[in-house]
């Protein structure tokens, strides 16, 4: 059974100073049943609006399902290919809140994203595993982000077909004394774990890696297989990705930019560094330094002030 519902939130929301277009106010939602029993899977694309692989590759999805590719027997298949219509539209990480923060339904919706959350919230409740995609702004690899090392979080993970696996990011920023309010730390995933689900979030590569959206469509399709969700043609498969060792980096930290100052160096994703190292420097001569040895996770160079600068993190066996 196949189940398409947009949502109109024109309605509820005075959009002011703003023009307001049909595109930018509805949500499409995608869900297909299969007939046997199974779990319930949903993917999320653009809830960055300017991180578009993930759209991309839900959009191929669809076609694959709606040619017949992509069977879908058992459980049920949700996507919204564009979480965030607006931002989307405009090619912007967001609109007036980042909704990957923050995320809760919201009594008396302020920004336009809170409209978001009283659309998407209620998706997630009913999800038992969810893969949202996204792309960063550093260089560097894909990669997933594990919320927990519960073993099926890991299996989940693992099948999905990325070497590659940052854990500990809401820990990071809840023990950051850069953030004071908590629910900072609630994104998608965090929020469906909350409700019992399996969700990971997986970072395509660099905004723009022409191999991103490859690495997302095949992270879906796997996701598909291995939850029994649906029967896929092996053609589609790709099988020439890039496929690096193992590696698992534990996050410990994360700064955000308190005012005017640049990274000693242009650093990439998962870069190694040496206790004592220098990683920033204010403009009125404060030094961020590396408190022991590790490694720098999603370092935005050009992140405003009071926005997440970079993460810190240590390499771990994960086993
Ligand atoms: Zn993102």
């Amino acid at each position: 059974m196949y189940q398409k519902l947009i949502i109109q939130l024109l309605h509820e929301y005075p959009f002011p100073n703003t023009t307001t277009t049909m595109e930018d106010t509805q949500l499409d939602i995608h869900s297909f049943e299969g007939a046997a029993q199974g779990p319930s899977f949903t993917a999320l694309g653009a809830v960055h609006g300017n991180e578009k692989c993930g759209t991309e590759a839900l959009m191929r999805i669809l076609k694959h399902i709606e040619d017949g590719d992509i069977e879908i027997i058992a459980g049920k298949f949700t996507t919204i290919p564009i979480c965030n219509p607006r931002a989307y539209k405009q090619d912007v990480r967001f609109v007036e809140r980042n909704l990957n923060r923050f995320m809760s339904p919201k009594e008396n919706p302020e920004h336009y994203e809170d409209h978001l959350d009283n659309v998407i919230c209620p998706v997630l409740d009913q999800t038992d595993f969810l893969l949202d995609l996204h792309s960063y702004t550093s260089q560097g690899e894909p990669f997933v982000f594990l919320g927990c090392l519960k073993q099926e979080d890991l299996k989940f993970s693992k099948a999905l077909g990325v070497p590659r696996f940052i854990y500990g990011w809401a820990d990071a920023m809840k023990k950051s004394d850069d953030v004071t309010d908590k629910h900072q730390a609630m994104g998608t995933t965090e929020y469906a774990r909350e409700q019992g689900s399996v969700a990971l979030t997986m970072e395509c590569g660099t905004h723009g890696y022409e191999r991103a959206v490859d690495f997302a469509f095949e992270a879906v399709l796997n996701a598909l297989e291995y939850l029994k969700i649906a029967k896929v043609n092996p053609d589609l498969h790709i099988t020439d990705l890039p496929n690096k060792n193992r590696f698992n980096i534990k996050m410990s930290g994360m700064h955000l930019k308190k005012k005017d100052g640049d990274f000693t160096d242009n650093w990439t994703n998962m870069h190694p560094v040496e206790a004592g190292t220098v990683i920033a420097r204010y403009d009125d001569g404060e030094e961020l330094i590396m408190p022991k040895d590790g490694y720098i996770v999603l370092p935005n160079r050009k992140a405003p002030i009071g926005h997440e600068w970079f993460f810190l993190g240590v390499e771990d066996p994960l086993e």
